[in-house]
C-alpha cells in the first residue's frame, strides 16, 4: 500500500510533537529524579591490607586448622591434609578435600604456591585445582586449574588460570615456583528448572595475581577430563581442592575466604 502525501505529513507532525514533548520532559527533570537512596549497601570493613579478609567474609582457612574442610570422598571424614607454618599442603594419599559449607553465588580469594623445587612437566607439575562447585563424589564439578605455568608447556585450556578444558586464560601472569600466587574469583552458579534442565548457565570471572584472566566466562557445563561438557542440576555446593594423582611435589594453600553474594 502506498502512503499518501497527507499521511506522510500527519506522521511527520506526530513525530515532531513527540520530540517536543520529550524535550519538555527532559527540561523539567531534576538531578534528584535519577538518584537512588535505598536500600543502602551493607557496610563492610575491607581489612587492613590487600588480600586480607573483609568483615563479611567466611574464613575457610586462616593458617591454624582444617575445621572448615572434610574429605571429598564422603563429605564428612576429616580432611587430613597437612597444616603447618600457617599453610595447608596437599596430602595426595588423603585425596580431594571440600568445604563443610555449601555455596551458590560468591566471591572467593585463595592463595597457592608451587614448591620451589617442583619437578615433572605438563599436567604433572604442581597440578591441583579449585573446584568452584563440587557437585557430588562422582561428578566433575567446575575446576579452575592450579598448575605451574611459569615455564611449563601444556594444552592452554588446561594451564593455570583456565576453566579446565573450556576457557583459555586471557593472559599468563604466573609467578615462578616458590612464590605465592592469588586467585580472586566471582562465581555465578547455574540455575535449573524443576525438571533438572538448565535455566541459566554458570559464569566465572577470575583475577590471577590481580590480572583478569577469565572475563565473565559462560561455562558450557561441568569441566570434564574427557568428552563434551554438560550440566547436571544442583542448588548449592561445597568448594573443593584437588589432590591430583601426579608424582610432583605437593603444593600449598593459604588465606582462603569467601563472600556469599546477595
Ligand atoms: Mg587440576
Amino acid at each position: 500500500m502506498r502512503t499518501s502525501i497527507s499521511q506522510s505529513l500527519a506522521l511527520a507532525v506526530l513525530l515532531g510533537a513527540a520530540a517536543t514533548l520529550f524535550a519538555q520532559e527532559q527540561t523539567k527533570a531534576k538531578p534528584e529524579d535519577t538518584e537512588i537512596w535505598q536500600p543502602v549497601p551493607e557496610k563492610v570493613n575491607p581489612g587492613a591490607k590487600c588480600g586480607e579478609p573483609p568483615s563479611n567474609a567466611v574464613i575457610l582457612f586462616d593458617g591454624k586448622n582444617e575445621d572448615h574442610w572434610v574429605s571429598a570422598k564422603d563429605g564428612q571424614s576429616p580432611a587430613d591434609w597437612d597444616v603447618h607454618d600457617g599453610l595447608l599442603t596437599v596430602n595426595k594419599k588423603a585425596g580431594n578435600i571440600e568445604t563443610k559449607g555449601k555455596f551458590r553465588d560468591y566471591q572467593l580469594h585463595i592463595e597457592w604456591k608451587i614448591p620451589a623445587d617442583i619437578t615433572g612437566s605438563g599436567q604433572a607439575r604442581g597440578n591441583s585445582g579449585v573446584f568452584l562447585a563440587s557437585t557430588g563424589p562422582g561428578d566433575a564439578g567446575y575446576e579452575l586449574q592450579v598448575l605451574d605455568a611459569y615455564d611449563n608447556k601444556t594444552y592452554v585450556n588446561g594451564m593455570a588460570g583456565s576453566l579446565y578444558k573450556q576457557a583459555i586464560p586471557l593472559f599468563n601472569p604466573s609467578r615462578r615456583p616458590g612464590e605465592w600466587q592469588t586467585y580472586d574469583v566471582v562465581w555465578t552458579a547455574p540455575t535449573f528448572q524443576s525438571d533438572g534442565s538448565l535455566k541459566t548457565p554458570a559464569y566465572a570471572t577470575v583475577f590471577f595475581n590481580g590480572v583478569l584472566v577469565e572475563d565473565h566466562y559462560q561455562l558450557q557445563g561441568e569441566t570434564l577430563y574427557i568428552g563434551k561438557p554438560f550440566y547436571k542440576a544442583y542448588t548449592e555446593a561445597p568448594i573443593k581442592l584437588q589432590a591430583h594423582g601426579d608424582k610432583s611435589e605437593p603444593i600449598s594453600f593459604r588465606n582462603i575466604w569467601v563472600i556469599k553474594l546477595p
